[in-house]
């Protein structure tokens, strides 16, 4: 099987992910990881990209495609893609690609949860600054309110996860992929999933469907 999984941040698409590849035997291409490696290991790919990265612009499209067919390449058995494509410059490479080599993508899984619902799950994180433990302020509280459990220390709000940071985040997640999603309607699957669920019912819910698609 080949897929795209979308999802916003903090929908649990990592989580997910790891799922779908256990069950399906398929590769996880992640492009963050992908280009985190191709950067590690010094590749032709990885020192350009390092380039555009260590000036502060943003990694060419082509230069992330090009990246992404090595990886799908490798993937004889299938794949799930997972930050990628994130705009219509992408899925197009994407798609010219795999019509080269006679495929095409199965099936867009689109893990769906409120902006409200990810807004409060993300405010709500609490960090401490000492020995980086993570609470939540209503769903993981500390023993004692704002100290962490294990040092005493005050518990803190990375900047990541204040409300104006998440809200403009989901703002740019939802215009990439409302793009992403308008480009594959015409001649993909698409599978919502309201993911807005306790993280087992999710699972439960993609593997119905992609059990659907695959027999
Ligand atoms: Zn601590």
């Amino acid at each position: 099987m080949k897929l795209i999984l979308l999802g916003p941040p903090g929908a649990g698409k990592g989580t997910q992910c790891k799922r779908i590849v256990e069950r399906y035997g398929m590769a996880h291409l992640s492009s963050g990881d992908i280009l985190r490696a191709e950067r590690a290991a010094g590749s032709e790919l990885g020192k350009k990209a390092q380039g555009y990265m260590d000036r502060g612009d943003l990694v060419p499209d082509d230069l992330i495609i090009d990246m992404m067919i090595a990886a799908i390449k490798k993937a004889p058995k299938g794949y799930v893609l997972d930050g990628f494509p994130r705009t219509v410059a992408q899925a197009e490479g994407l798609d010219a690609a795999l019509a080269k080599a006679g495929e095409r993508i199965d099936a867009i899984i689109n893990l769906q949860v409120p902006d409200e619902a990810i807004l409060s799950r993300m405010t709500g994180r609490r960090s401490c600054p000492v020995c980086g433990a993570v609470y939540h302020v209503v769903n993981l509280r500390p023993r004692v309110d704002n100290r962490c459990d294990k040092d005493n220390a005050e518990l803190v709000q990375r900047k990541d996860d204040t409300p104006a940071v998440v809200a403009n985040r989901l703002k740019t997640y939802h215009e990439q992929t409302a793009a992403v999603i308008g480009y594959y309607k015409r001649a993909n699957t698409i599978v919502a999933i309201d993911s807005n669920k306790d993280v087992d019912q999710v699972t439960a819910d993609v593997f119905k469907r992609l059990d659907a698609l695959d027999g």
